[in-house]
């Protein structure tokens, strides 16, 4: 696929491909897009496996950037477990998509918040606490420009690796078509256990706990 071949006609000015390149990885060898969100001021990233033009039912990560779970492997959260799952899953199926979406650190508040968010969770207030103790919101991510992405590279339909309800209503409102939500498990350790019971009875995320 060429850099031309990906730009519609009629792209909005908000999302627009910038760069594209082979990227090996562990998991196989991958394309790797960049797009620029205009109205975001961030550089997302398309990272594809396989042919996925015109393609129904890619399996689909859109993962929200966490650098200290992505790159420093936190135990605090399940990020970058989540995100080597689907990587992982992606390369055994051939063929498919991770939209790492910048700009989403700590639920959208940022490396600083969500460090001092840290901090008070340290004191005991819980991941939902911590963010209202800070006065920010919750989570304040928006999805419209993975939707934009995935059209742009021409994606039909697509089955989306998620424990997160409101990802999938977020995606379903900026006309994805989703054809199956597929859980990602993780494994809770001693650090992000009560992370996770937070995530799962406050936000309501897919995930099954002992
Ligand atoms: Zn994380």
């Amino acid at each position: 696929m060429r850099l031309d071949d990906l730009k519609p006609a009629s792209a909005p000015a908000s999302i627009s491909l910038t760069a594209t390149s082979r990227l090996p990885t562990r998991y196989g060898e991958y394309v790797l897009h960049v797009f620029q969100d205009h109205q975001a001021g961030v550089e997302h990233i398309a990272l594809v496996l396989g042919e996925i033009t015109n393609s129904s039912n890619v399996l689909t990560r859109v993962h929200s950037e966490c650098l200290t779970g992505d790159i420093f492997s936190s135990q605090r959260c399940d990020c970058g477990e989540q995100l080597a799952a689907a990587q992982s899953l992606i390369h055994a199926a051939q063929q498919g998509v991770i939209i790492y979406l910048r700009g989403h650190e700590g639920r959208g508040i940022g490396i600083t918040s969500k460090i001092l968010a840290y901090g008070l969770q340290d004191q005991g207030l819980d991941t939902v606490e911590a963010n209202i103790a800070l006065n920010l919101p919750v989570d304040s991510r928006q999805y419209h420009a993975a939707a934009e992405i995935l059209k742009q590279l021409k994606v039909v339909s697509i089955r989306l690796l998620t424990n997160n309800p409101d990802k999938v209503s977020a995606l379903l409102s900026s006309k994805v078509v989703i054809d199956s939500i597929l859980p990602i498990q993780t494994s809770p350790n001693a650090f992000n256990q009560a992370y996770l019971q937070t995530k799962k009875l406050k936000l309501g995320h897919a995930l099954s706990l002992c």
